[in-house]
């Protein structure tokens, strides 16, 4: 397993610590699914609030903006449901129906939850803090919540 750790070199100590805690998530959520062949992690310096796969780097990429304003259920319900784009090489939305994509959004919460479950972390909790609107590409939150069965 290869990790990439680019904020540790600047002196961005302020995003040390939710890095550390987000390979620390990765590592367990890989290890606990037994998941061959895990994308490497990836945690880049970046204020934006984003997290995603990109195919092009085999690679799950958490921004530091993202990393700050979550908590380990928020960290590892991304994670999970990024892993699981992963998993079906979902490519690049910019190219897609929003259709097709909605539906690979679904399938990332539900195949997400088993793996972040597995390893002890909270699906639906870890999704409070997404805006409840979606957007041409993600289903708003309730209808993502109801399809995961949250409370
Ligand atoms: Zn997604």
């Amino acid at each position: 397993m290869k990790y990439l750790l680019m904020c540790l070199i600047s002196a961005n100590t302020f995003a040390f610590v939710p890095a550390i805690e987000a390979v620390k998530i990765y590592n367990k959520i890989i290890t606990v699914n037994n998941i061959k062949n895990a994308p490497t992690l990836i945690i880049s310096v970046d204020d934006e609030i984003n997290g995603y796969y990109s195919k092009k780097d085999k690679a799950v990429i958490l921004n530091t903006g993202l990393l700050q304003e979550l908590d380990e259920n928020g960290i590892a319900m991304t994670i999970g449901h990024e892993l699981t784009h992963a998993k079906y090489k979902h490519v690049n939305y910019l190219l897609q129906s929003s259709k097709s994509s909605q539906a690979q959004e679904y399938l990332a919460d539900k195949e997400g939850k088993i793996l972040v479950e597995k390893a002890g972390y909270d699906m639906c909790e870890g999704m409070k803090w997404m805006p409840k609107q979606g957007d041409w590409d993600h289903p708003d939150l309730k209808h993502r919540k109801r399809a995961l069965k949250c409370k």
